[in-house]
């Protein structure tokens, strides 16, 4: 299996579709122990995206993942703008020139859009953020990466990704805002890590239609 530029597209659009959809449920988590704009932030960032890719008619998905980290990065606040768009553009620099992404290439877009995120975060496993799905993520979908087909390493390494989302609900928040509260943190998911699930069901349901 392979995505070229138009199935990325595809993917980037049923991601924003997605967060459109989540809206309500990101904006309650955020607003339980944070400042409640995640949700609103990223249906924005997505929706500028979706716009912005609509003037692309290049091949080269690194450009795609650079195009749209730039629009997290420059336009939208929050923790998501540095976080999501700094990775994804570290992403795209490291995908520059390909006109397709195969099963090594979906492991290099997400370990490194993870090491962006953990460099300039500083964020472990545990601490209650993003990094608790992501981690979790590239590491089973590493481990198959030689055994399996995409869709089943992907799949695999999803629900490790659904049990690391899960995990944050018992977690004392150790990092970002929510850690302002120390243990009443604890007992609610947090929304990075739930948003970045949502991503990753999204992408996965995109590449078993395809
Ligand atoms: P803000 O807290 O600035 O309002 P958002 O609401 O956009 O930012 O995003 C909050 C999410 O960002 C958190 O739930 C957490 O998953 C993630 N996050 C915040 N700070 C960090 C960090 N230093 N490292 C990794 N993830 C973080
Ligand atoms: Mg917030």
């Amino acid at each position: 299996m392979e995505i070229k530029k138009d199935g990325l597209k595809e993917i980037i659009l049923s991601i924003s579709d997605a967060i459109m959809d989540k809206v309500d449920y990101l904006t309650e988590l955020d607003a339980k122990i944070g400042d409640g704009d995640h949700g609103v932030n990223m249906a924005k960032g997505f929706a500028r995206i979706k716009e912005d890719l609509k003037g692309y008619d290049g091949n080269d998905i690194g450009e795609i993942l650079i195009l749209s980290g730039k629009v997290l990065l420059n336009e939208i606040g929050g923790a998501l703008g540095p976080l999501y768009g700094g990775g994804l553009i570290k992403a795209g620099i490291a995908l520059k020139g390909k006109e397709m992404l195969q099963k090594k290439d979906i492991y290099t877009l997400f370990s490194t859009l993870l090491s962006s995120v953990k460099e300039l975060g500083k964020a472990k496993v545990g601490d209650k953020t993003m990094v608790d799905t992501l981690e979790p993520f590239v590491d089973e979908y590493g481990k198959k990466i030689n055994t399996d087909n995409v869709k089943v390493s992907f799949g695999a390494a999803l629900l490790k990704a659904k049990e690391g989302m899960e995990s944050t609900k018992g977690m004392v928040s150790r990092i970002g805002r929510s850690s302002r509260l120390l243990e009443r943190s604890k007992g609610h998911l947090d929304v990075g890590a739930a948003s970045s699930y949502l991503i990753l069901k999204t992408f996965y349901n995109s590449i078993i239609n395809t």
